[in-house]
């Protein structure tokens, strides 16, 4: 009798982990600095080191700040620093759409409410209430609009009253539980914090989104595994957990790294022209010697 092969009902599962995916996401309004060269470096290796994708995507839905000329030189400046990125690269200007999806559910669930106060109302407000709470992104909201009665909303919204949608992060809050959590390469195992936030814009009046909405939608959608990016957004991860808890999205992985200065220890800046990485090209400075300068003091 010849031997019958062994056959299985079932197909053997092995559990692979999930591939490493790590973005570069600069915002075109201006040229890049040799602070974006190390952190679009830091986002590369990261996903060579670990046979991972590294993907770029270009954060320009700010269109008053934003411009197609400084995209291309993003483009130019990091194929000149000898990164490679998948194509075709992730234009947040082309992808409203998906924004506007994501706000729709936000709003749908009850966790937004519309806010038709200028800067000036907010201000007038904290200076009458005395001393006001500071979050990471300065005054927090001190929730003027946030219960205003549905009549009232709809007749502003309907008699074309300029305004905002803004997290109810109470609401949110009772939703996703306090007991969210994050984890940080370097700073450990984070407790989500988002009341140092408070009830951030959503969607900003003139945009129609805002750059914590997008940033979500977009980790999510491209499957994101690993967010390497500059300790200044480490507070805005504390709102982006709770984001992406409501949008039924996971939350990626955080490394969040040191930013470079320059010798007087200042962050550096777009509006320094002179630093530019396309300045430092034309000075004659190589990519390799670039590189090499990216050392941030820890
Ligand atoms: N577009 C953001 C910036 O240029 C970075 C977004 C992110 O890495 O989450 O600051």
């Amino acid at each position: 009798m010849t031997a019958q092969p062994v056959m299985t009902a079932q197909p053997v599962m092995t559990v692979q982990p999930a591939m490493t995916v790590t973005r570069f996401a600069p915002s075109p309004t201006g040229h890049l600095h040799r602070g974006h060269a190390y952190a679009a470096l830091k986002a590369w290796q990261f996903a060579r080191e670990r046979d991972g994708r590294f993907l770029l995507r270009i954060e320009d839905i700010d269109f008053n700040r934003c411009d197609a000329a400084n995209t291309e030189q993003i483009f130019e400046d990091l194929a000149w620093l000898g990164l490679d990125w998948e194509k075709p690269v992730r234009i947040q200007s082309e992808h409203f759409k998906d924004y506007h999806r994501a706000a729709e559910r936000l709003r749908d669930g009850g966790f937004l409410y519309p806010c038709f106060c200028t800067r000036k109302d907010i201000e007038r407000e904290i200076e009458a209430a005395g001393q006001a709470p500071h979050g990471s992104e300065g005054a927090i909201y001190p929730g003027i609009c946030r219960h205003l009665p549905n009549d009232e909303q709809d007749a502003r919204i309907a008699a074309g009253e300029a305004h905002a949608l803004r997290l109810n992060l109470e609401k949110a809050l009772e939703e996703v539980g306090r007991n969210l959590s994050w984890h940080d390469s370097t700073a450990g195992e984070q407790s989500a914090a988002p009341e140092r936030l408070g009830d951030a814009v959503i969607v900003r009046k003139d945009i129609g989104t805002s750059y914590h909405l997008a940033v979500v939608v977009d980790d999510g959608l491209q499957g994101i595994t690993d967010i390497v990016r500059g300790v200044d957004l480490f507070e805005s991860t504390h709102l982006h957990v709770v984001l992406q808890r409501l949008l039924g999205l996971p939350t990626p992985r955080y490394h969040h790294h040191p930013l470079l200065t320059d010798s007087e220890g200042n962050r550096l800046a777009k509006r320094n022209q002179s630093i530019t990485l396309k300045a430092l090209r034309e000075t004659g400075l190589t990519a390799e010697e670039l590189v090499e300068a990216c050392v941030p003091r820890e």
